[in-house]
């Protein structure tokens, strides 16, 4: 089984290469907040303990995120290889992740998507949402018909806090920081791509460096 390990800042686009590798090889896509959401949402016991801490807006702590990542994995025995999207974030994590990836004889595949603070802020802050279905818009690259009337259902957008541009570039900063011991962690495992092209471009580079490593063509 193959296990490609996607990293990199916000806004380099790791949710939407995920969905596009998937696809390609047929992987399943692991994203930690999908998984947290989905054992919250069928109250699992993990998802309940997990959702303690959310509520209280604390981290949900290593070895809850790893009981539901070791349960994923054990119900996957028929499937080629799965893409890991926001998983690890600390040495801990890698350190589990290397367990388990040795113990079912899989190959890892690390992916570091490289992207410059400029594109980066201009890729979050142009995002606008619509309040009332959530579709996705891109004041430049996916720009509503009307301005801020979302398409589909005529919902005003706006834009999460989150994504300002002050706060892009402080969350940018945080993930460099915490990232950095884990980058060292991984040196010469990782395989470095340049990310500030459009989608489709980074999404040829992925693909050759997983075919080059996993035989998989
Ligand atoms: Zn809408």
């Amino acid at each position: 089984m193959i296990c490609v390990i996607l990293l990199g800042p916000p806004g380099a686009g790791k949710g939407t290469q995920a969905k596009s590798l998937s696809e390609r090889f047929n992987f399943l896509h692991i994203s930690t907040g999908d998984l947290l959401r989905e054992n919250v949402k069928k109250n699992t016991p993990l998802g309940t303990k997990a959702k303690e801490f959310m509520e209280k807006g604390e981290l949900v702590p290593d070895e809850l995120l790893e009981n539901m990542i070791l349960e994923k994995f054990n119900s996957l025995k028929e499937i080629k290889g799965f893409i890991l999207d926001g998983y690890p974030r600390n040495i801990n994590q890698a350190e589990f992740l290397d367990r388990i990836l040795n113990e079912n004889n899989c190959k890892e595949i690390i992916i570091y998507l490289q992207s410059s603070e400029k594109v980066i802020v201009e890729r979050l802050s142009g995002r606008r949402i619509c309040s009332n279905c959530q579709t996705i818009y891109h004041l430049k690259n996916m720009p509503p018909k009307r301005d801020l009337i979302c398409d589909l259902c005529g919902g005003t957008l706006y834009q999460r806090p989150d994504d300002q541009e002050e706060t892009v570039k402080k969350r940018l900063y945080v993930y460099l920081q915490e990232t950095s011991p884990l980058i060292k962690y991984y040196q010469n495992r990782l395989n470095y791509i340049f990310a500030d092209d459009e989608a489709d471009i980074v999404f040829g580079k992925i693909v050759e460096v997983i075919e080059n490593e996993s035989n998989l063509k």
